[in-house]
C-alpha cells in the first residue's frame, strides 16, 4: 500500500501533467481494477477534460469537465520497493534504467530524494515498464517487431550491461557499480551521489 506522501507526490505529478487536457481514449490493465460499465465509461469520460486533481486521504480524485469525478485508489506504486536505506536494489535492468533516466544514483538515501526527483523516477519507471511490456515483457526474451525483425528489450537498455560504452545522454563511459551486493550500471556523470 502506498503511503500518504507517495500518493501526494503522484497527485502533484498528475496535476502538473494533465490539467486542461482531454481524454481521447481509455485503456485499463484488468477488469477488476476498473469496474465500470463500458457504455458509461464512454459517455462520461471520452472528450471530457481534466478540471482538477484532488486527494482525500490516500484516494485520488480527478474532476472532469462533465461534472463527473474519477476516484482512484493506488493499490501499488509500481516497483518502488525500498531496500534498506538506498533507493533501489538496482540489480534489475528496469531499476538501472529508471535511475539512469531520472539521473539518480542507486545509493542515494530515500529521505534525500526530492519531490521533483520522485516524480521523475516514477515517470521513468512507468516508461521503462511500458517499454519492457511492449518489447516482450522480459528482458532476455527475444521479440519480432512489426517489420519481422528480431530484437530484444536489451537493445533498448541504455545502461544495463553496457560498462565501457558511452552514456547515450552525455558520452561518459558507463561503469559497473555494486549496490546492495548486486551489480548495476550507472553513468558516473549523470548519476552523482
Ligand atoms: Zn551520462
Amino acid at each position: 500500500m502506498p503511503e500518504l506522501p507517495e500518493v501526494e507526490t503522484v497527485r502533484r505529478g498528475l496535476h502538473e501533467l494533465i490539467i486542461g487536457r482531454a481524454i481521447k481514449n481509455i485503456d485499463h490493465d484488468t477488469e477488476k481494477s476498473f469496474p465500470n460499465a463500458v457504455a458509461d465509461v464512454q459517455s462520461f469520460l471520452i472528450n471530457a477534460s481534466i478540471a482538477d486533481v484532488r486527494r482525500r486521504a490516500k484516494v485520488l480524485m480527478i474532476d472532469l469537465s462533465t461534472a463527473y469525478t474519477l476516484v482512484i485508489h493506488l493499490k501499488m506504486t509500481g516497483q518502488l520497493v525500498y531496500r534498506g536505506d538506498s533507493v533501489f536494489g538496482a540489480g534489475h535492468p528496469n531499476d538501472s534504467l529508471s535511475l539512469w533516466g531520472a539521473k539518480i544514483h542507486p545509493k542515494r538515501l530515500v529521505n534525500t530524494i526530492t519531490q521533483d526527483e520522485f516524480v521523475r523516477l516514477y515517470t521513468e519507471l512507468r516508461e521503462v515498464m511500458n517499454l519492457a511490456i511492449e518489447k516482450g515483457g522480459s528482458t532476455d526474451k527475444n521479440y519480432v517487431n512489426a517489420e519481422g525483425k528480431r530484437g530484444s528489450y536489451m537493445d533498448f537498455a541504455r545502461v544495463f550491461r553496457r560498462e565501457g560504452l558511452a552514456c547515450p545522454r552525455c558520452g561518459t563511459e558507463i561503469i559497473k557499480f555494486k549496490a546492495a551486493g548486486r551489480g548495476t550500471h550507472i553513468c558516473p556523470y549523470c548519476q552523482v551521489l
